[in-house]
């Protein structure tokens, strides 16, 4: 039998909550596929913080290295100072590890009530650049004064970390319906998004099946509101892609609904999944946080592992549970965090 070797970051606020739900209803699928799982449990991020003054230990990437996959709840506490969550262990495990994909889709569920005039169904991927752009901490300037204060920060776009989403982009249009849109705003950002632009179009050459569009991001943002389903692979940038996977929930119906995985296509190092959503520390600890987004982000785990199978059945599962009106209570249902997973396992 199969077993994979698991990193479990659960994280801190709800991330505690819907990660051991969500581990429930993939040991289920493993049991009824013929796989299973070596875990181990990491307690990185801001509580570790609190008590040891980092995210998470020196040797924590040459740990997690050893793994095939690292399974992630979200990261930050009020309190904590909040631009180390990223810099101390989100954005370190996706540079480390060369997750240059964040993997982000969009689609409707059943039964779950969409906040939008249109009822037409959607289902798109957002392929945000996972490792470069507006969140490098290079080159940024900060100057407190009172008077002559300014904050600067840079963006930084390589031919080389543009190319390989963009690959990445195109090939995965080829699976589905053959579309890519990408999203920028090179009108005013002129250099660095201009020349995102151009190396888009010259890899776009390359798939000439494949439909190439370009958006800026507002419109782009009215976009996903208005007519979602003119999308099909939505490729752009770590900062537009982070803003656009949060509307992308939104319209799904919630946060919690989304799920993600942050690749490394080569598998030269572990990838890693989480929701797309973060701590959430204000529903923390009352049993109520919307797992399904933690749940998906384990269905990409089983797929980028090759259990298409298993990741098929879990996702039918959790459709029949949220048709059946098993819902939690950001979707308007009353269900908790752990009756939600138990549902799941039950249709599975
Ligand atoms: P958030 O995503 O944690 O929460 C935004 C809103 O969505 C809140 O009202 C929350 O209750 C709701 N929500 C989120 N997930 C939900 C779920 N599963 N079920 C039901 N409702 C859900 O964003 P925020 O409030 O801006 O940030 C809170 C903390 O999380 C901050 O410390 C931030 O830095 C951190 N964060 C971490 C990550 C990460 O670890 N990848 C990502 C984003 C934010
Ligand atoms: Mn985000």
């Amino acid at each position: 039998m199969t077993k994979y070797k698991i990193a479990v970051v659960p994280g801190d606020g709800i991330g505690k909550e819907i990660v051991p739900a969500a581990m429930e209803v993939l040991l289920a699928a493993g049991e009824k596929f013929g796989f299973s799982f070596d875990m181990e449990n990491f307690d990185y991020g801001a509580g570790y913080y609190l008590e040891h003054g980092k995210f998470m230990p020196e040797d924590a990437l040459e740990k997690l290295k050893a793994f095939d996959a690292v399974y992630f709840g979200a990261v930050g506490l009020p309190g904590v100072d909040d631009t180390l969550p990223a810099k101390d262990y989100t954005f370190k495990v996706r540079t480390q590890f060369q997750q240059y994909v964040n993997y982000r889709p969009v689609r409707v569920y059943p039964g779950v009530t969409r906040p939008l005039r249109s009822e037409k169904p959607f289902d798109f991927v957002v392929v945000r650049e996972n490792t470069e752009g507006e969140f490098v901490q290079v080159g940024n300037q900060y100057l407190p004064d009172e008077e002559n204060g300014m904050g600067v920060d840079t963006s930084i776009f390589t031919r080389k970390g543009i190319e390989r989403v963009a690959h990445y982009a195109f090939q995965l249009a080829r699976t589905r319906r053959n579309k890519v849109t990408h999203v920028t705003k090179s009108n005013t950002l002129i250099n660095s998004l201009s020349y995102w632009d151009r190396v888009i179009k010259e890899v776009a050459t390359q798939y000439p099946d494949v439909t190439h569009d370009q958006m800026y991001i507002d419109n782009a943002s009215a976009s996903f509101v208005l007519k979602p389903e003119v999308f099909d692979v939505v490729l752009t940038t770590n900062l537009f892609g982070d803003i656009l996977s949060d509307l992308g929930g939104a319209i799904m119906g919630s946060l919690g609904l989304g799920g993600a995985g942050n690749i490394n296509p080569e598998k030269d190092f572990p990838s890693m999944f989480e929701p797309i959503h973060g701590s959430a520390p204000d529903i923390a600890g009352k049993n109520i946080a919307n797992p399904i987004g933690q749940i998906w982000s384990g269905v990409m785990m089983l797929e980028h592992l090759g259990e298409n199978e298993a990741a098929n059945a879990i996702l039918a599962a959790v459709d029949k549970t949220t048709e059946s009106g098993v819902l939690p209570v950001d979707l308007g249902g009353s269900s908790s965090t752990q009756e939600i997973s138990k549902a799941v396992i039950s249709n599975l």
